[in-house]
């Protein structure tokens, strides 16, 4: 604790929209307040969760975690989920049914390597700690494909998809398996992802930091 204290006096911990002074985690409370949160226990599409709509403040950081690529960003966006991972009535949902571990949705690794780090690698490692369950790197990504255009319809993007995602080895799998993402749009990624562990007998249930939806 008093190291704690300490390093947040010496390295501050700073807003990353407008670098004021922040407690806990790198979003000041007034920016706090402009983030818009997904309630009802986030459910946006049949079973599948986010936490935020991807709009505003949480869409600019997205953007500018992915495409600059920014990892302390990406960091603290997986900072303000685990954050609000605790203050939110979906934390309840958790406790009463806890997943055994938490996985991702892998990028392909070159892509990985273009980028430098894997956002949903993050968010995940984040969300383990959280959780206080393993994190397990289960997928593989198969194919380098042209990232998901909104232009597509759900049937397209299922289409593209399909069998892109194979498990890493012959292994067993833990029983419930919280799979997380960083976008969801019409759940055709998670559908392909979720694909081989239900085959090796898993319970998934699929996570997204941000949710955007399909403009058909
Ligand atoms: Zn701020």
């Amino acid at each position: 604790m008093i190291l704690t204290d300490l390093l947040n006096i010496f390295f501050p911990i700073r807003c990353i929209y407008c670098n004021k002074n922040s407690k806990k985690i790198p979003f000041c409370q007034k920016c706090l307040l402009k983030i818009e949160h997904i309630d009802e226990r986030c459910l946006i599409q049949g079973s599948n969760r986010a936490a935020f709509f991807y709009s505003g403040l949480v869409r600019e950081a997205i953007l500018k975690a992915k495409f600059e690529p920014n990892e302390s960003v990406a960091r603290a966006l997986s900072q303000l989920w685990s954050f609000y991972f605790c203050q939110n009535e979906n934390m309840l949902f958790f406790l009463e049914n806890k997943p055994a571990c938490v996985s991702f949705v892998p990028l392909h690794w070159r892509r990985r390597v273009t980028r430098g780090f894997d956002f949903a690698a993050i968010i995940a490692k984040t969300i383990a700690k959280t959780l206080e369950i393993p994190l397990v790197d289960y997928l593989k990504c198969t194919r380098l494909d042209a990232p998901l255009s909104n232009s597509q319809n759900k049937e397209e993007r299922l289409a593209k998809v399909f069998g892109k995602y194979t498990l890493r080895k012959k292994t067993t799998v833990k029983p419930h398996i919280l799979l997380v993402d960083d976008i969801v749009t019409t759940g055709a990624t998670f559908n392909a992802a979720r694909e081989p562990l239900i085959t090796a007998g898993a319970n998934v249930t699929c996570y997204a930091l941000a949710y955007t939806p399909l403009n058909d």
